[in-house]
């Protein structure tokens, strides 16, 4: 019949899930160059929970947590805000940081297909993070949620071939590898430039660097307080 919704292409969301600790320029980069290649619509940033458990260690997915103290998820959560404010495409979701425990992609997406029954989704990791895409809990109902594009790092080989043999099992376009302009940029080296007193700019958008400095965040040293500069 006259389904309206059968005449219309389905929206394509991408997500971006990551610890955001914090958003850098290679993150927007990849989902702005995932939406230019794909079509997207919209794509929706998703800063992860906080790890119950410090040293864990223990969050599976897009947010590779080692053993730190990751920064408080307001804090990141508003940094991925001011990062993806001037983009109409860009969006942030509080899924994952309003849920309690570690965050498993498999839960994003089902949250997301919950708040988004007609959309598309296009999980976007990169290829550091794709190493482990196979070895995440719920494999084969994250493919029926999502596909899932992962995109070049450098450093990073992004090769399906030591995924062969789960690829081969794979439909086609479940997975599917995007090269983007290689920025050689990490939340780790952020991090370590703002604790040294270095500088971050235009590794982070603008707003970002004066959040981190207004914030204290990284600092090794006690916080002053924000009329300190
Ligand atoms: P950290 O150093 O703390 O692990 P990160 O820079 O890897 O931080 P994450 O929040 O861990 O950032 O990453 C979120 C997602 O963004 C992951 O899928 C990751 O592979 C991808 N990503 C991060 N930096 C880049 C980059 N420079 N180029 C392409 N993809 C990236
Ligand atoms: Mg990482």
């Amino acid at each position: 019949s006259t389904d309206a919704r059968a005449m219309t292409r389905r929206r394509r969301v991408g997500v971006m899930g990551g610890t955001f600790d914090p958003i850098h320029n290679g993150h927007l980069v990849a989902g702005s160059e995932v939406a230019h290649r794909f079509g997207l619509d919209e794509v929706i940033f998703v800063p992860t929970g906080r790890p119950w458990q410090k040293t864990g260690g223990g969050q599976l997915g897009a947010g590779q947590v080692s053993a730190r103290d990751v920064s408080p998820a307001e804090d990141r959560y508003l940094m991925t805000v001011i990062a993806t404010a001037s983009n109409p495409q860009f969006s942030v979701s509080r899924v994952d940081i309003d849920r309690e425990g570690n965050t498993f992609t498999v839960d994003t997406l089902r949250d997301l297909r919950r708040l988004l029954p007609d959309a598309e989704l296009y999980f976007i990791t990169g290829a550091d993070a794709l190493e482990s895409i196979l070895s995440w809990q719920d494999f084969d109902e994250m493919l029926a949620l999502a596909r899932f594009v992962g995109v070049s790092r450098p450093g990073y080989e992004l090769s399906a071939t030591h995924l062969a043999k789960h690829l081969r099992e794979l439909p086609p376009d479940t997975l599917q590898m995007l090269e983007i302009p290689a920025l050689a940029i990490s939340s780790t080296e952020c991090r370590a430039r703002a604790a040294a007193a270095r500088p971050v700019w235009y590794l982070v958008p603008d707003g970002v660097v004066q959040y981190i400095a207004k914030r204290g965040l990284y600092r090794r040293w006690p916080h002053p307080g924000p009329s300190v500069s």
